[in-house]
């Protein structure tokens, strides 16, 4: 099936008479007639539902839905993107371990990899675009655990680069992880670039319509633990599951995820966004090319207007990264968040901001609405001035999530509040 098909209908298959959509599931618990019954299920003999920490049917309904449109073997669904990220890192590091990660990446990803795991005695190390193959390579360790990578980085636009992270994944049998937020499986597809886990913030285009904050981790099912001495946690019995070799499972990966981490950390999706997140999907491929279609026409347009210094936006045919979006993404498109630069910095940056009429401020991109947002004085505001200047934030650094409004009453908003802010 190709991905509109996907999109409206995986996941879920009714049975005779039964609701057409994804029921919420709105229970804690679930019923068993005898005792055996639910063991099976604890030990992973049958599949089964028996308490909505470790699965629950609309959250099901959701992670098979995605796992469908990524190619992977299995999905879990969590409470936000950040609960999936620090999942999925802390499913293969523990303390004493290291990873790599880009460094322009999601001013939360960013924190709870450069402070929170390091308190927790696990070390990130950051490696930046301006890095070579070889810098990188020189960061790796016997307790390297995983190479974090965003598809198209929020907010500064940096494509990662597959091909170079593949041949570093296979040399080494180190975990590729991509955070395809921004990207979307309708745009990219990282499973087949080299990655072997995915996580998303579905807080973004999954929803799409900012009703629902979750997350979602998926399970590639491309990588051997087996016998790989990086993963000792996969490849020794883990007692607090009587001494089961995840290695030897199925979708090592989210299985483990979710029988370890989910159980232990507890960071699941509520069924409710569970059901809002599958219906927000049903359109996904619709909104994702309506979204990339208008940011490219925005973003043209913006390259127009006097007060811009620069835009940055990676479908753009001048764009530093517009070569790898011919390589690794799909139909052209490259998604809806451009970055752009107001002449005459800060001051002139909020000017434009209160002059917006229909382009609102706000602390979120990536749904149908258009919204600004300045990161240096937001998101950011946390980081020092030399980590704001690694992450690639100035002060007249803008950030627009292009909604899927008319293209044309977006950039007559935008013309007027740069006009003004002049
Ligand atoms: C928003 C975002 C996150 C964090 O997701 P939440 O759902 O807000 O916790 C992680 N990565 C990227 C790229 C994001 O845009």
């Amino acid at each position: 099936m190709k991905d509109a098909t996907k999109c409206t209908q995986a996941g879920y298959r009714p049975k005779n008479g039964e609701s057409r959509v994804p029921p919420i599931v709105q229970s804690t618990t679930f019923l068993y007639e005898t005792p055996e019954e639910m063991a099976d299920i604890f030990d992973l003999k049958t599949t089964g539902y028996f308490y909505t920490r470790l699965g629950n049917p609309t959250s099901g309904a959701l992670e098979e839905k995605i796992s469908a449109l990524d190619g992977g073997v299995g999905a879990v669904a969590c409470s936000s993107g950040m609960g999936a990220t620090m999942m999925a890192v802390l499913n293969l590091c523990k303390a004493g371990d290291n990873f790599i990660s880009q460094k322009e990446v999601y001013g939360g990803t960013y924190n709870l990899f450069a402070h929170t795991l390091r308190k927790l005695g696990i070390e990130c190390r950051f490696y930046t675009a301006a890095n070579t193959k070889e810098e990188i390579e020189d960061m790796i360790d016997d307790n390297t655990k995983l190479i974090f990578c965003e598809t198209i980085a929020n907010p500064s636009g940096i494509v990662a680069d597959f091909d170079m992270l593949r041949e570093l994944g296979e040399k080494y049998g180190i975990v590729i992880m991509c955070d395809n937020t921004l990207a979307t499986p309708v745009v990219c597809k990282p499973f087949d670039l080299g990655a072997n886990v995915i996580v998303y913030s579905s807080s973004k285009y999954l929803d799409g319509h900012a009703v629902a904050l979750g997350g979602i981790i998926v399970d590639g099912g491309n990588f051997s633990y087996k016998g790989n001495k990086r993963y000792a946690d996969f490849n020794n019995p883990d007692v607090t599951y009587h001494g089961l070799v995840f290695a030897d499972v199925p979708a090592a990966f989210s299985t483990r995820v979710r029988t370890v981490c989910m159980r232990d950390l507890g960071a699941v999706m509520a069924p409710m966004n569970a059901f809002l997140t599958c219906l927000g999907m049903d359109t996904l491929h619709l909104r994702m090319r309506a979204h990339s279609d208008n940011a490219l026409y925005v973003a043209t347009a913006l390259r127009e207007h006097p007060m811009v210094e620069w835009v940055k936006y990676p479908g753009l045919a001048e764009d530093r990264y517009n070569t790898l979006v011919d390589k690794y993404f799909s139909d052209g498109m490259a998604s809806g968040m451009i970055a752009f630069g107001i002449k005459g910095g800060l001051e002139k940056a909020i000017a434009f901001q209160k002059a917006l009429r229909l382009i609102g401020i706000e602390t979120h991109i990536a749904d149908a609405r258009s919204c600004v947002l300045h990161p240096a004085s937001t998101t950011h505001r946390q980081l020092s001035d030399a980590e704001l200047l690694a992450c690639g934030i100035s002060d007249n650094f803008i950030r627009l999530s292009v909604g899927i409004e008319d293209k044309e009453d977006i950039v007559q908003d935008l013309y007027n509040a740069l006009d003004q802010a002049k």
